[in-house]
């Protein structure tokens, strides 16, 4: 694989944090961790995780405010982990847009075995496309894989997010707020600044002029188009 898959970790409790984490590096993913909700809700719409692995008692918020929150902009899949056992918090958080329960203590071979499912389960439709070609450019939207002229080209996560957007909807114009809200949600700043910043070093990465684009076109005022294969 490309690259690698993130998981971001909401824990305030340190030991427990420093565990999952260690069994996550140790299975190749690539981890990030808050220790409170805010900070955690900054990162899952920096960072874009592939997964989110949660606890609900937060020092400064419920956690189950947190699920909502996310769900208001993104459908990364969240796993809960948590000491409340009561049937009637499970059902609340799945509810609330969870898509599985953890009970503390638990093993990290089930802790692997729900991330798998999870992240198996948030895979796109089989009725989805799963490449896009044009030219000499090739993404492989299953293996996260882009290629160019034959030769991979690596992409941060955010940088890969914007162009596989695009590249689903090649042809179409995407808004800047429409892109703005797809990968950062409520939690940017207004300004379009961070999206041009990225689509500049993507250009530097997927065009051999960036002055003349062969693949993404920008649409002045409005936002971006993908050439359609
Ligand atoms: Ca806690």
């Amino acid at each position: 694989m490309n690259e690698k898959l993130t998981a971001l970790i909401i824990e305030d409790e340190k030991n427990i944090c420093r565990f999952i984490e260690t069994a996550l590096s140790k299975e190749g993913y690539q981890t990030a961790k808050a220790y409170t909700a805010s900070e955690g809700l900054s990162l899952i719409s920096s960072l874009c995780p592939d997964v989110v692995l949660l606890d609900l008692g937060l020092p400064d918020m419920d956690g189950m405010e947190i699920i909502r929150k996310v769900r208001q902009f993104s459908h990364t899949p969240i796993i809960v982990i948590s000491a409340r056992t009561m049937e009637a918090e499970k059902v609340a958080a799945l509810d609330a847009g969870a898509d599985d329960y953890v009970t503390k203590p638990f093993g990290t071979s089930e802790l692997m075995a729900r991330i798998r499912t999870a992240l198996r389960h948030s895979r796109p439709l089989k009725e989805e496309r799963s490449e896009y070609r044009c030219g000499g450019l090739v993404i492989d939207f299953e293996k996260r894989l882009i290629c160019l002229d034959r030769e991979v080209i690596h992409l941060t996560q955010i940088e890969y997010k914007l162009v596989s957007l695009l590249a689903r909807q090649a042809g179409k114009v995407l808004t800047y707020d429409y892109l703005m809200q797809q990968i950062w949600g409520p939690y940017s700043d207004g300004s379009n600044q961070i999206l041009r910043v990225n689509m500049a070093h993507i250009r530097r990465k997927l065009e051999k002029n960036p002055a003349d684009p062969q693949y993404i076109f920008t649409e002045i005022g409005v936002g971006y188009r993908m050439r359609e294969e």
